[in-house]
């Protein structure tokens, strides 16, 4: 599973643009790829993905299905949009709007319940790596996120915040140790997908980790030749 996340880069123009241009390297692939838009570019994106095994989604949503939260958005909504997935957890959502694993919680509760596909973001601080806090941490998060949820419908994604954006990716080994740690509370055939400074360089080393099932893309995701690698490569393995 590759998903790139566009965070808050390209308009619904740019982002229609960009899949028209990545239309020659995702025509004979094998397995889908996925690319979480902002919300204004899902329906664009959509559409131009019609009969392409390009799936697209949403980087976050509220859990409520309609209210006076100013500012948010629905699964309903999203599903309406054409979204098939959403990332919950990110840590940029964590850090900057202060979200909960409680508040995490409902969100895939909701997603579950709307038929959206929840990708639930865990990952420890350099800090807490330091302070050797990293399974602690990640077991809290994974345990009140999925708290009283079907564990089999949710793809967990390990990204470690020292990582993201830093140029600086886990190594294979300390991803594949850390994916074997998240995965033994996890039903066995559960999805668990590396993150942080993935890019064409290290995507196969990392994918050839047996805990390792896929990359949640930022950065490399933005560029259509670094996506369209990332993609090639996937699909030659
Ligand atoms: C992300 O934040 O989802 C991410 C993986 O970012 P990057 O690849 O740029 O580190």
């Amino acid at each position: 599973m590759i998903i790139g996340n566009w965070k808050m880069h390209k308009t619904s123009g740019e982002a229609r643009q960009f899949i028209h241009s990545l239309i020659p390297f995702i025509q004979n692939i094998s397995t889908s790829v996925f690319l979480a838009v902002p919300f204004t570019a899902i329906s664009s994106c959509v559409e131009a993905a019609e009969g392409l095994k390009l799936i697209i989604g949403a980087q976050n949503m509220h859990d409520a299905d309609e209210g006076a939260f100013t500012g948010e958005i629905s699964a309903s909504m999203l599903k309406e949009a054409g979204a098939s997935f959403v990332i919950l957890g990110h840590s940029e959502r964590r850090q900057l709007f202060y979200e909960t694993d409680a508040f995490i919680n409902r969100k895939v509760r909701s997603a579950l319940q709307s038929g959206l596909q929840p990708i639930v973001c865990i990952g420890e601080t350099q800090e807490e790596r330091a302070l050797g806090k990293t399974q602690e941490v990640l077991t809290r998060q994974l345990k009140d996120s999925l708290f009283g949820l079907d564990l089999t419908r949710v793809v967990v994604a390990y990204e470690p915040i020292w990582a993201i954006g830093t140029g600086q990716a886990a190594t294979p080994a300390i991803a594949q140790t850390v994916h074997a740690f998240i995965r033994e509370p996890l039903p066995k055939k559960n999805i668990i997908i590396s993150a942080g400074s993935v890019n064409p360089g290290n995507l196969t080393a990392l994918l050839s980790e047996p805990d390792i099932n896929g990359a949640l893309v930022g950065g490399a995701s933005l560029n259509v030749e670094d996506f369209a690698q990332l993609i090639t490569l996937r699909n030659s393995l």
